[in-house]
């Protein structure tokens, strides 16, 4: 038997000051965007915001719906919106917040499971990564992979 370690490597800020100007106007648009969101049933306004390698920002804002599985996620109504407006453009970087109450929660905002399978087929689709932001009031994680945060992960390889 061996053991096997896998290791994601997260970059740390304390504020959105701390970003880069890229990350910080991403972060911006992410939480104008969480104020679009649909979401009387959890109350959690969910904001994401990322730019293409042809320099477009795109947003997304969750969706609910009574009938809770049709609903959708802030970040997949991002990417779809992207991939059906700027077909085949890269995505570059993706920053997603998320609102309690009107405001920033403090912790850096989770993606889903289902968010983090789209964002292995974003990659995979692409063949090249897109760096991800995921920001709290007190403290925000940049990854350089989005796929980072789902190891072994299955992709269209797999079939
Ligand atoms: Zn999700």
């Amino acid at each position: 038997m061996k053991q096997v370690e896998i290791n994601i490597n997260i970059h740390a800020y304390e504020a959105v000051d701390d970003l880069n100007p890229q990350q910080q106007e991403l972060v911006n648009a992410a939480i104008d965007a969480a104020k679009s969101a649909w979401a009387p049933y959890s109350g959690f306004q969910v904001g994401a915001a990322l730019v293409l390698e042809n320099g477009e920002t795109v947003i997304g804002s969750n969706q609910e719906n009574a009938a809770f599985p049709s609903g959708m996620c802030a970040e997949r109504v991002a990417l779809y919106q992207a991939g059906a407006r700027f077909p085949g453009v890269a995505v570059v970087e993706l920053a997603i917040v998320a609102l309690k109450k009107g405001e920033l929660i403090a912790h850096p905002v989770a993606p889903c499971g289902a968010c983090r399978q789209v964002f292995v087929e974003t990659e995979h689709r692409a063949k090249k990564p897109f760096s991800l932001v995921l920001a709290g009031r007190n403290q925000i994680f940049c990854l350089d992979r989005a796929t980072n945060l789902l190891p072994l992960a299955f992709n269209a390889d797999e079939l």
